[in-house]
């Protein structure tokens, strides 16, 4: 099957026509190989503990444009990644951290998204031949894409929200 690389992530994939997401951009074939990595980590709840972070990096590999709904999108995901990061947040702490950030994010703001992404993508994600493989390749995407970004880390630690930090630090 033919190749291309997706515009936003880098990640080489099938050469296909196919559906998107309507504000994280891709190309069809990135897109169709992160649904089966979702569909993968649905299948199995060992797979739970690294589900958000595949979302979260996968979100931030593909910021879209300026509108309203991908600058959020960003501003929520990179906000997860940094208290996944830096402070320690649990898989199960995962959705409540979400709410609280997205308490704020009428007030995020666009950050100009870096020239390259890290070599890690989607792509590697779905080669993987295990489990245990396809988490540590998840945990190394997480530090990759969030080094990434690595100019806008102080906003996003401003964008931070003091009560899930509160929470974690418990
Ligand atoms: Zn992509």
């Amino acid at each position: 099957m033919d190749t291309c690389k997706c515009f936003s992530c880098g990640g080489v994939y099938p050469d296909i026509d196919g559906p998107v997401h309507h504000y994280m951009n891709s190309s069809p074939g990135c897109w169709s190989v992160y649904s089966e990595v979702l569909a993968r980590e649905y299948s199995d709840s060992r797979y739970f503990e690294v589900h958000r972070l595949t979302v979260d990096a996968y979100a931030v590999q593909h910021p879209g444009s300026k509108d309203r709904q991908s600058i959020q999108s960003v501003g929520v995901h990179l906000i997860r990644l940094c208290l996944f990061l830096e402070h320690g947040l649990k898989a199960e702490e995962a959705n409540e951290a979400m709410l609280q950030a997205g308490k704020n994010k009428q007030s995020f703001f666009y950050l100009e998204p870096p020239q390259n992404f890290g070599l890690i993508t989607a792509a590697d994600i779905y080669q993987a031949k295990s489990v245990q493989e396809h988490k540590t390749i998840v945990k190394e995407w997480t530090r990759s894409v969030w080094e990434a970004w690595s100019t806008h880390h102080d906003i996003v630690r401003e964008w931070l929200p003091i009560n899930a930090l509160h929470r974690i630090s418990r």
